[in-house]
């Protein structure tokens, strides 16, 4: 008996291969799967079935079957350069998140060149379409083999196995690799790949280690999604927002910060916009907004956990012959407030935001324009409320958090549970309450979620929100945590109806996450063509010729006097040029302004959507742009009464 993960019980004969039992099912299964999971263990589908268990197929949609994919996809690179180059010992090849790698100590200098002779191998072993089989053999068979093979990497790497651990091989005809899997079922699957790059890299990444060649590459089990595949990397890098954020002079870097952000005008008006909208919705969810020190001593941050559990992303000074430390969190700030007050179980929950600005150190490595920062502000809450408020809370936290997604255009949304880290505070049995309470709340409001096992933070178990942009890439923005250690710690405490002291629980949430991440996804999002409401420029005001400058000077001001962000282009270029320039800096409303529209107290656009419209009265033109910016919409056009002509372009 086979339980599917939709629940159904499907009867199977007893040693039928999982490839033949997902072909019962049906054949566009049977040809998508990949690998299959068993009773939660992962393994191929040439497998047979044993006893009665739970079945469900990895197929390329999922992160695991995906996995599955690309690793196969190493070992046909390193099985295609084996056969090209005699002598190649082939290293380490896994699956990573952009596709796959294999490290090669090869006699031959690997160039672009040899990429192409690989790809043409690689080809024709699929077309060979060879069976990839597993075999367990034991320690002495497997150092034997690669003894033979005088394959010192892999000698090394059984060694390091520890005592007992099965040893697996896979084979597709002379090619033996050593490999835990699963893999796919043979090479014709690996349909339609592309080698990307070649890297140095030293073996076991340690300097003192042979450097070795590095061959990435990239695959999919059709042709035509290798095409979108780069056709969506070619869209990527025109959105790169540290590009835009220099054609549109949002923010810069300096060595003098490393990783620490400056915003320039256009990028402090963006940066204020997300700030200004979330403190609004702050206020509609009952909120109150507090502000905490940057800079607060080391006696507090070991209470807290941070010094033990955090300090090797945190900043440290001295002041007064004392250790202080920058604020890594807002967390403690905001319970050293909490405690000030006497408390009693009818003023919760307490909803304390903090748009507090953080310092993480992140090795200089990892730091990428907006999205890997070491200094940045998070729309900060900590919510203190009784145990069985808790559920109700994170319930409304994730409606607030989905809420605010989609006002922003993004739809899709998918949500995990990480659970208890290795490095915690806290007993198991609060962990537990804690996890099933995230659990409880997202069930009640009937959110798909996943889990992520170990993934949570020191303190407690997170929700963590993914959002889905305009490419299909997803982006880790939101998270809620719960934690029942910190207040008591802390020694926070509320006197409940019993008469008695209890401690609270501490809800920390956060709903764009880092201010600078999230507006760097959405210059992403929308390729730097903002929503009205957003953009630093809202429109560009144009002047045919110089006779004509103290009308646009007018409208002009006009604009700005209703609150709207306008720069002024009365230079003597051509307006062809001005045009250009104002579409670069992707300026919603270009407004152009001649004789006409000076006789007839009206204006001209062009939208960067390419809609024109001529002959707007000023007035009308304003109540238009007012109602766009109050609706916060994504769209563009308004239809303002009364135009002479409207196109769309
Ligand atoms: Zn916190």
């Amino acid at each position: 008996m086979i339980t599917l993960p939709d629940g159904s019980v499907k009867e199977a004969e007893k040693g039928v291969s999982l490839y033949d039992f997902a072909g019962s099912i049906g054949r566009g299964l049977r040809d998508a799967s990949l690998a299959a999971v068993v009773d939660g263990e992962k393994c191929d589908l040439s497998d047979s079935l044993k006893r009665s268990c739970a079945v469900s197929f990895l197929t390329f949609d999922q992160e695991g079957g995906r996995d599955v994919f690309w690793h196969s996809s190493a070992h046909l690179l390193a099985q295609a350069v084996s056969n090209l180059y005699p002598g190649t010992k082939y290293t380490i090849g896994p699956s990573i998140d952009t596709g796959f790698y294999y490290d090669f100590d090869c006699p031959e200098v690997l160039s672009s060149e040899h990429l192409l002779k690989i790809e043409a191998e690689m080809a024709r072993i699929v077309k060979e379409n060879i069976p990839v089989t597993r075999k367990v053999i034991s320690r002495e068979e497997a150092v034997a083999l690669f003894e033979e093979k005088g394959n010192e990497y892999k000698m090394e790497i059984l060694k390091e196995l520890p005592e007992g651990e099965v040893i697996s091989i896979y084979s597709q005809g002379e090619f033996v690799d050593l490999c835990r899997g699963p893999h796919v079922i043979s090479t014709g699957k690996l349909k339609a790949f592309k080698l990307t790059g070649l890297a140095g890299a030293y073996w076991r990444g340690d300097v003192n280690n042979k450097m070795l060649q590095r061959v990435y590459g990239v695959s999919f089990p059709e042709k035509r999604l290798l095409k979108e595949h780069f056709k969506r990397l070619e869209e990527a890098k025109k959105r790169d927002h540290r590009k835009i954020g220099k054609e549109l002079d949002l923010f810069s870097f300096h060595e003098e910060g490393p990783g620490f952000p400056f915003w320039h005008p256009n990028g402090t008006v963006l940066y204020n916009n997300f700030m200004r909208y979330i403190r609004e919705q702050n206020v509609r969810h009952g909120y109150e907004e507090i502000m905490t020190p940057v800079i607060l001593n080391d006696d507090l941050w070991y209470k807290s956990g941070h010094r033990d559990n955090f300090k090797e992303h945190m900043y440290f000074t001295d002041i007064d012959e004392k250790s202080y430390a920058v604020k890594p969190m807002n967390c403690p700030g905001a319970l050293l407030i909490y405690k000030t007050g006497f408390h009693s179980y009818r003023e919760l929950p307490i909803r304390n935001a903090e748009m507090g600005l953080v310092h993480r150190h992140e090795l200089s490595g990892v730091l990428h324009g907006l999205f890997r920062v070491r200094s940045f502000t998070q729309d900060d809450a900590h919510i203190f409320c009784a145990p069985e408020q808790l559920q109700e809370e994170v319930r409304r936290i994730i409606e607030y958090t989905v809420a605010v997604y989609r006002d922003f255009g993004y739809e899709d949304i998918s949500v995990f549970i990480a659970t208890r880290p290795g490095k915690s505070i806290g007993s198991d049995e609060v962990w537990e309450t804690a996890t099933s309470g995230l659990k409880d709340a997202l069930t009640a409001t009937t959110m798909e979620y996943r889990l992520k096992e170990g993934e949570g933070a020191f303190y407690g178990p997170k929700i963590e929100f993914n959002i889905e942009d305009c490419l299909g890439r997803n982006w880790q923005c939101g998270t809620i945590q719960v934690d029942f250690s910190m207040p008591e710690r802390f020694g926070a405490i509320y006197h409940g109806s019993d008469g008695k002291e209890h401690t609270p629980v501490m809800i920390h949430r956060a709903v764009f996450g880092s201010l600078e991440r999230f507006i760097g996804i959405t210059i992403e999002h929308f390729a730097g063509k903002f929503p009205f409401w957003l953009a630093p420029v809202q429109a560009a005001v144009l002047s045919i010729s110089e006779k004509i400058e103290a009308y646009a000077s007018w409208v002009a001001e006009k604009l700005q006097a209703s609150g709207f962000r306008v720069a002024t282009m009365f230079s003597s270029e051509s307006l062809g040029n001005k045009i250009r320039v104002a579409r670069n800096k992707r300026v919603p409303y270009i407004l152009i302004i001649g004789e006409q529209e000076q006789e007839n107290r009206t204006v001209s656009f062009k939208t960067f959507n390419n809609d024109n419209g001529s002959g707007v009265a000023i007035d009308r033109f304003i109540e238009g742009l007012v109602s766009l910016r109050a609706e916060r919409g994504t769209a563009l056009l308004v239809d303002f009464q009364g135009v002479d002509r409207l196109v769309h372009g």
